[in-house]
Formats: C-alpha cells, structure tokens, sequence
C-alpha cells in the first residue's frame, strides 16, 4: 500500500493543503489597507486676486465654472480644480 492509495492519508493531504491556501488568501486580504471614505471637494480661485476657497463639491460643479464671489475681494470665483480626498477618521 502506497501512501496515496491510503484515502485517510490522502483526505489530510487535500485538507492540509486547502487550509494552507485559504490561510495565504486572508493574510493577504489583511495586508491590504482598507480603503479610507472619500469625500469630492471643489477649489475655487479668484479671478482677481488670486484668492483660493476649498468648498464641498456640488453636482454640478465642473472646472472653470463661476461660481460665488471672493471674501477678499469681491470678484466672481471660478472652479479652478475638482478632486476627492481621504476623510481622516476621528480615532
Ligand atoms: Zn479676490
């Protein structure tokens, strides 16, 4: 009798071996960083001065929009950039 004619032998085999893989493939998905929420936010520019304002995005928005006035100078904004960032979580 060989080693795997044994089905006893040869079961432990096939289940050593299936745990060894679904082992690899958890600690791979633990390594991955978990993907923080992100939150779209528009920058608005002056048109003017130059002033720059980082507000929420709304639908709607798109680069080179005017939208809103200056604080400092009361000229129209424009959108000058769209982008998402990371929301930092309180801990
Ligand atoms: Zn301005």
């Amino acid at each position: 009798m060989t080693f795997f004619n044994d089905p006893t032998l040869l079961l432990i085999v096939i289940i050593l071996g299936v745990t060894v893989i679904l082992l690899q493939l958890y600690i791979e998905s633990r390594r991955k960083p978990r993907e923080l929420p992100r939150i779209t936010r528009t920058l608005l520019k002056c048109t003017k001065c130059g002033n720059v304002l980082e507000i929420d995005y709304e639908e709607g928005d798109f680069i080179s929009l005017v939208k809103g006035k200056c604080s400092k100078c009361g000229a129209p904004m424009k959108i000058q950039a769209i982008y998402t960032i990371e929301v930092k979580q309180p801990k």
